[in-house]
């Protein structure tokens, strides 16, 4: 029934990313929306955890305050959204976003975990979904502390969480080893060109 519509109706696509935190996914999703030459368009998400240095309010998420996302999470606004790491911390992807995007016929990118992944799937069946990882756990670490953005715990809680993301890859259409940025930016343009000819 889609592809009945999709000719006389100019339709965005759904593509989710996801991958354990430290695998670089967010430079490769950055640098794919500068060098594919498709109609891509990043989902900002929302998220009630403090910023990192140098994240930007309404590029890298939209920063909300507890009640706020509480509040918005009521009323519907959120596609998905879910409490992540077992700490209090919320993240989710607006509505809006994705509505903003596909009305005009983008690409939208969801750099989400597998829960959201989930989700999405059963409200857009045809999701394009890739997960991007870095090898092993020892990989994961190495990668973690060379960025050195976390604590500790922090990082004990985030390769857990990895583990956990790492034993539902293949629940993904398409796999990419990021052991070289423009190498996995050139590898997913690629498979999206060939999904949009
Ligand atoms: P970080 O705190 O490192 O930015 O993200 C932590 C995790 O939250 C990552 O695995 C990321 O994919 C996931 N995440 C970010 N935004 C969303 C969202 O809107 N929904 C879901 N389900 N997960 C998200």
């Amino acid at each position: 029934p889609q592809s009945a519509t999709s000719s006389a109706v100019k339709t965005g696509r759904m593509i989710v990313i996801s991958g354990p935190s430290g695998a670089g996914k967010s430079t490769v999703v950055r640098k794919l929306l500068t060098d594919c030459s498709l109609p891509l368009a990043l989902s900002v998400s929302a998220t009630t955890r403090q910023p990192r240095a140098g994240e930007v309010h309404g590029q890298d998420y939209f920063f909300l305050p507890a009640d706020e996302f509480d509040r918005r999470r009521r009323a519907g606004e959120f596609l998905e959204c879910k409490e992540v790491f077992g700490r209090g911390d919320w993240y989710g992807t607006l509505q809006s976003q994705v509505a903003a995007g596909l009305e005009a016929g983008k690409w939208v990118i969801l750099e989400i975990d597998v829960d959201g992944m989930r989700s999405v799937l059963e409200r857009y069946p045809d999701t394009i979904t890739i997960f991007i990882h870095s090898g092993g756990i020892d990989e994961l670490e190495r990668r973690l502390r060379t960025r050195n953005t976390d604590s500790d715990d922090a990082i004990r809680r985030r390769l857990e969480v990895a583990r956990h993301e790492l034993a539902y890859q293949n629940h993904y259409r398409h796999q990419i080893l990021n052991d070289d940025v423009d190498q996995s930016v050139r590898q997913i343009c690629e498979i999206l060109l060939q999904l949009g000819a």
